[in-house]
C-alpha cells in the first residue's frame, strides 16, 4: 500500500481532504469498530448504534466508489478491542508508506493513533478537516491578545469573511436586516395552549445492515443506557440532505422565535436534529447554512430564524471546535468551582419526580436527543447547581447523546454549562431558579414542586439550588459585574431563611429529595 487512510466513525466523508489524490490502484481505506469507543464513557446505547451503522453504510459507500477498504467489525472474533491495538496490528501487514487522515475530533484517539504509527517508524499525516468554515489556526489568530473570548465576534469575523447573510461586499459589507443578532427576537415560549401540532420528526426506518447492528448493540452492550426501540436517525448523506430540506421546510420557518422553548412530551419542537449528521460528517456545515440562507432569499423564512439558526452553525458550532483544540488537553480537568458532588444515579435512568427533568431525562435515554435548553437549562444547570463534579458531568453528557463528539461536547459542558473554565466560554454561570424552566414551558403545572418556592416541602429543588449556589460562590460572584444584581438579592434574605435554604440543599444532595418514589 502505497497511503493508508485512516477513516473514523466521525470522518464519514468522501470527499474528505484524507481522500486527495486518492489513487484505488495504490492506495487503502482503513476502518475499524472497536469496543473501547463505547466502553471509554459508558457510551448509551443509541448513540453506538448510530455510530456503527453510519460506519457500515459509509463502507457500503466506499466500495461501491471503487476505494479498497480494510474494515474490522466489532464481531469479528478477532477485533483487538482498541484502535490503536488493531492499526499496531494493521501496519506490518499492509506495510504503507504514508498514513494519513483528516484531523480527528478527540484528543485522546489523535494521540493514541499517533503514538502507534510512531513506532511503526512512520508519521501520522493530518489534512485539514474541511468540513469547517474556519481552521483552527484562524480560531487561535482570533484568540491572541484577547483578554476573553466571545462568540459574537468572532461570529462576525466569519460571517463577512464567508459573506453568510451579507448585503454588499468587502469593508462596505453589512448584515442583512440591518443587525448582526435577533437573539432579542428569538426568545419566546409557546402559548399556555403549547406549540400546537409539531411537525413530525424526520424518520429513517432501519434498513437490514441497521438492523444488523442494533441486534449487535443490544446484545453487546446491553447494560449500556438508553434504548433501541425508537432508533430513526438518518445513517447515510442521502438520509441527511432529506433531513435539512425536511427540516428547512417544515421547521426552520418557527425555529427562531421557539428555539429556547420547552414543552413536556415534545422532544423535537422546531429544531433540525441534524448535529449527528453534521458531526459524523454525512452533511456538512457548508450545506446547511446555504440552505437556510436560500430558505431566506426565497423568502421562506424571516430573517431572525434564519440567522438565529445559522448563528448556532457558522458560530457555535465553529467556536467551540476552535475552543476545544486551542485550549486541549488542560481544558479537560477545570474544575473553578471546586465542584466534588457525584451526579445522581437517575441521571441514568430519568427515575426522579421533578417533572422538568424527567422528561429531559427520558427523551434522551429513549432517542439520544434533548434540544439545547434542555441540556443547558434543565439538565446542565441542575448539575451545575448542585455542584457535581464536572468531569462526571462530561462522561454524562459524552455518553447519552447521538451528536457527542468530545470537541463539541465538552466545551458546552465543562464551560458552557458547568462554568468550569472559570469563564473563558461563556461569559457568566447560566444559573436560574425553577420559575425560568416554568417560563419557558419546562412543564411545571404537572409537577410536585412549586417552582416560586424556595424553602419547604414543595420547594422547587431548581430554586433552593439556585440561592443555595449564590451563598456558596457569594465572594466570587459579587465581583462579576452581571452577577452582582443576583448576589444583591441573596443579601436581602433573612440568616434564618438562608440556612433554611442551606438545609434543604443538603438534603437535595444528600438524595432526599427528588428521587423518584
Ligand atoms: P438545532 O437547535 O437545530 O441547532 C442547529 C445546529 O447548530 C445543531 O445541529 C448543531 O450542529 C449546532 N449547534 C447548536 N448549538 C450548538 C452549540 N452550543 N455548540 C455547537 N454546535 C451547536 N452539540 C453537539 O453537536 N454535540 C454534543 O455533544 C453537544 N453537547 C452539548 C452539551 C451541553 C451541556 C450543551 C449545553 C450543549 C451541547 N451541544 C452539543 C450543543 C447543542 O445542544 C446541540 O448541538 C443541539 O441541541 C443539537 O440539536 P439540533 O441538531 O436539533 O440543534
Ligand atoms: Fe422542574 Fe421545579 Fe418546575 Fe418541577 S417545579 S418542573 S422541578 S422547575
Amino acid at each position: 500500500v502505497r497511503h493508508l487512510v485512516l477513516v473514523l466513525g466521525d470522518q464519514l466523508d468522501l470527499d474528505a481532504a484524507a481522500f486527495d489524490g486518492f489513487d484505488p490502484a495504490q492506495d487503502a481505506v482503513w476502518m475499524a469498530e472497536v469496543a473501547e469507543e463505547s466502553t471509554h464513557v459508558w457510551s448509551s446505547q443509541p448513540r453506538t448504534a448510530l455510530f456503527l451503522a453510519a460506519m457500515r453504510h459509509f463502507a457500503q459507500a466506499l466500495q461501491t466508489a471503487g476505494r479498497p477498504l480494510h474494515y474490522r467489525r466489532l464481531d469479528d472474533p478477532d477485533n483487538r478491542g482498541t484502535l490503536a491495538a488493531e492499526l499496531a496490528a494493521a501496519l506490518p501487514a499492509l506495510a504503507p508508506r504514508r498514513v494519513l487522515m483528516t484531523a480527528p475530533g478527540d484528543w485522546r484517539v489523535w494521540q493514541a493513533l499517533k503514538a502507534v504509527v510512531a513506532e511503526a517508524g512512520l508519521v501520522l499525516e493530518l489534512r485539514e478537516d474541511r468540513h469547517f468554515y474556519s481552521t483552527v489556526r484562524e480560531f487561535a489568530a482570533h484568540a491572541k491578545g484577547r483578554r476573553t473570548l466571545r462568540l459574537e465576534y468572532f461570529y462576525r469575523e466569519l460571517r463577512r469573511r464567508h459573506g453568510v447573510l451579507m448585503r454588499g461586499s468587502g469593508v462596505q459589507a453589512q448584515p442583512i436586516g440591518g443587525q448582526w443578532n435577533f437573539d432579542a427576537d428569538n426568545r419566546e415560549p409557546f402559548g399556555p395552549d403549547g406549540p400546537g401540532p409539531v411537525p413530525p420528526r424526520s424518520r429513517f426506518e432501519p434498513d437490514a445492515t441497521t438492523r444488523e447492528v442494533l441486534a449487535l448493540v443490544a446484545q453487546r452492550f446491553a447494560d449500556h443506557p438508553g434504548a433501541l426501540a425508537h432508533f430513526a436517525w438518518p445513517v447515510t448523506r442521502e438520509q441527511a440532505l432529506l433531513a435539512l430540506q425536511q427540516f428547512i421546510e417544515q421547521r426552520l420557518p418557527h425555529f427562531g422565535r421557539t428555539q429556547d422553548a420547552m414543552w413536556p412530551g415534545e422532544p423535537w419542537l422546531y429544531h433540525s436534529h441534524l448535529s449527528a449528521a453534521l458531526n459524523l460528517k454525512l452533511i456538512s456545515a457548508r450545506e446547511v447554512v446555504q440552505a437556510a440562507e436560500a430558505a431566506y432569499h426565497a423568502g421562506q423564512v424571516d430573517i431572525a430564524s434564519a440567522e438565529g439558526f445559522i448563528r448556532q452553525i457558522l458560530g457555535w458550532r465553529e467556536y467551540v471546535r476552535g475552543l476545544y483544540w486551542t485550549q486541549m488537553p488542560g481544558y479537560m480537568s477545570h474544575n473553578a468551582l471546586q465542584a466534588d458532588q457525584d451526579l445522581p444515579a437517575w441521571y441514568w435512568t430519568g427515575d426522579t419526580d421533578m417533572a422538568c427533568l424527567r422528561d429531559a431525562l427520558t427523551q434522551t435515554l429513549v432517542h439520544g436527543y434533548a434540544h439545547h435548553i434542555q441540556r443547558l437549562m434543565v439538565t446542565g444547570l441542575f448539575a451545575l447547581l448542585l455542584g457535581v463534579r464536572p468531569q462526571q458531568v462530561h462522561a454524562w453528557y459524552l455518553s447519552v447523546y447521538v451528536d457527542a463528539v468530545e470537541w463539541v461536547e465538552l466545551p458546552n459542558t465543562l464551560g458552557m454549562s458547568q462554568y468550569a473554565d472559570g469563564g473563558l466560554m461563556a461569559s457568566k454561570p447560566y444559573v436560574a431558579t425553577g420559575r425560568y424552566i416554568e417560563r419557558m414551558g419546562g412543564g411545571c403545572a404537572g409537577c410536585r414542586y412549586d417552582p416560586a418556592q424556595r424553602v419547604g416541602e414543595r420547594a422547587c429543588p431548581f430554586t433552593t439550588l439556585y440561592w443555595d449556589f449564590l451563598g456558596r460562590h457569594e465572594a466570587l460572584l459579587a465581583r462579576h459585574p452581571r452577577m452582582a444584581l443576583q448576589v444583591k438579592n441573596l443579601a436581602r434574605l433573612p440568616p434564618t431563611e438562608r440556612e433554611a435554604v442551606r438545609q434543604r440543599a443538603d438534603a437535595i444532595r444528600q438524595g432526599q429529595v427528588g428521587v423518584a418514589a
